[in-house]
């Protein structure tokens, strides 16, 4: 096996604030990794602001891993990378896309015997004014979108209140609302106002308030399910949140968990609780994108899925899987079924 990185910088269509900092491009590599003439493709993506380590040291650690190739088995490679979750999950991405290949499986059927042929997909509205959120709603549902994710808690609680309001109003009893605060709210605030909301028929709060045993709590009380998102960094804190029973979902994040493999204990240790996984990409390139879209597959999950950020980006390193009618179709070659163009190969 041999391995090489493919830096990039693709910028986003406009910048855009996170609960950490302002993102205007999304620096990275492709790993492409080499088995006797199969090629798979990783992606290494980290957000600034989430992920621990910088992009320079993941990459020279993919790289050093890459040496040992040669020498030592794949799974003894990604065991020296446990400690940096984005670098594992380039090169641990790259490895299921080649043995996919070799078994001659779409990498959602490597991953679990029954996948879903189409992912559905959410639309996020960020936007902070109300009345551009709203706009964008409209957008969404217009494309087909059929689950629409409110940001909520950067704005005054009056305002958070009348845009999930006019949300409701705007799309009907059919689309499925969710909230994600991001962790902006006190626990007694975060119930209060979930309470508020109640009649609207939220599906979902992400992250209420911060930290996995205040979500719990919220969670315990709440009249809407509550998820656990940038609270938990690892499958074991995942296992944690879940293990509380009082939260309603999780979301998975296949890039900063780790991997795909990672990501799908996580999905099982979610299923066997009864919490639902929801997969989510990272603004990462249309390869990253591509494999949580395989993940989200295997989860068998039919509720939406957080993968459709491609269009956030004005360039990118292949073709994005299209969002269409609400969803995106698994690709059923064997694979990934998503090849960087030729600039990049
Ligand atoms: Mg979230």
């Amino acid at each position: 096996m041999s391995l090489d990185l493919i830096p990039y910088d693709l910028p986003l269509r406009s910048p855009m604030a996170t609960s950490h900092a302002i993102v205007a491009d999304r620096r990275g590599a492709l790993v492409r990794l080499d088995d006797h003439g199969t090629i798979g493709w990783g992606d290494l993506c980290p957000m600034p602001g989430w992920s621990v380590q910088e992009f320079e040291s993941l990459h020279d650690q993919v790289d050093m891993a890459g040496l040992r190739l040669d020498e030592d088995m794949i799974g003894d490679v990604l065991d020296t990378l446990v400690g940096a979750p984005e670098a594992r999950a380039a090169l641990a991405g790259a490895a299921a896309d080649v043995l996919a290949q070799e078994a001659g499986l779409s990498l959602a059927a490597h991953l679990a015997p029954e996948p879903l042929e189409r992912v559905a997909v959410n639309a996020t509205i960020g936007a902070a004014d109300v009345s551009t959120a709203l706009t964008n709603v409209y957008l969404a549902i217009a494309n087909g979108i059929e689950t629409i994710k409110l940001k909520v808690a950067h704005r005054r609680v009056e305002e958070d209140i009348a845009l999930v309001e006019s949300a409701r109003r705007a799309v009907g009893d059919k689309v499925e609302l969710r909230l994600d605060a991001n962790g902006g709210w006190r626990p007694d605030e975060a119930l209060e106002i979930l309470h508020r909301l109640a009649p609207l028929d939220i599906a979902v709060c992400e992250e209420p308030t911060a930290g996995i045993d205040q979500i719990a709590a919220v969670g315990a009380e709440s009249p809407i399910p509550v998820a656990v998102d940038e609270s938990a960094r690892t499958v074991d804190d995942l296992r944690r949140a879940i293990a509380t029973g009082t939260v309603g979902a999780v979301v998975i994040k296949p890039q900063a968990l780790g991997g795909p493999d990672f990501a799908m204990q996580a999905i099982a240790a979610a299923h066997s609780a009864g919490v639902t996984p929801i997969v989510t990409s990272m603004i990462d390139s249309a390869v990253g994108v591509a494999h949580a879209v395989h993940v989200a597959a295997a989860s068998g999950v039919t509720a939406a899925h957080g993968v459709a950020t491609s269009a956030l980006l004005a360039a990118d390193v292949a073709a994005p899987l299209p969002v269409e009618d609400g969803a995106i179709l698994v690709p059923s070659i064997p694979g990934l079924g998503v090849r960087p163009s030729a600039a990049a190969r």
